[in-house]
């Protein structure tokens, strides 16, 4: 089944606090792209947490570059990435992988220095994929998220299933 095992991230991990980012500098990766949404805080938030915030510091006290990049069509992800101080992509359009070769561009970044972190299979997973990036699936930040993204849920939980992960 090539077509699931194409959407299969590097990495599953339970939350971004807990992924290893010693492990990934180790592996030459110096640049982190984060999704915002039910990622690095609560789907739809206007303004980021406690939690988006100390995932932040402590990317920057490990000597990590950021950027958001995100799919939102408004200001809020721009905003969200202000308040942060991180640079941000916005109408990234995931799965194309355009937004993402944005954001690399920007960071003046090769792929394989980079790694893309989000909480969806058919968003960030495909898009981290396609562009090169070494590619993380998160667990949701929270079970609350709007109805466009639960509807997809069922058939990332098939996909899971068929590429076990
Ligand atoms: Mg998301």
């Amino acid at each position: 089944m090539n077509i699931f095992r194409a959407m299969k991230p590097d990495l599953v991990v339970s939350s971004v606090k807990s992924i290893d980012f010693q492990a990934l500098k180790a592996r030459g990766i110096s640049v982190v792209l984060l999704d915002f949404d039910n990622t690095l805080g609560p789907d739809h938030a206007t303004e980021p947490t406690d939690y988006s915030r100390e995932c932040v510091s402590t990317l920057d006290a490990l000597g990590f570059e950021m950027c958001l990049v995100s799919n939102a069509k408004s200001g809020r992800s721009s905003n969200i990435a202000a308040m942060l101080g991180i640079p941000c992509i916005t109408y990234a359009h995931k799965p194309n992988p355009s937004g993402v070769y944005r954001a690399l561009d920007m960071m003046k970044a090769k792929p394989e220095q980079a790694c893309m972190i989000g909480d969806q299979v058919f968003t960030d997973v495909i898009a981290g994929r396609l562009s090169g990036c070494y590619t993380i699936l998160v667990e949701r930040y929270s079970r609350k998220e709007i109805w466009y993204v639960k509807a997809k849920r069922p058939f990332e939980r098939i996909v899971r299933f068929f590429a076990r992960f």
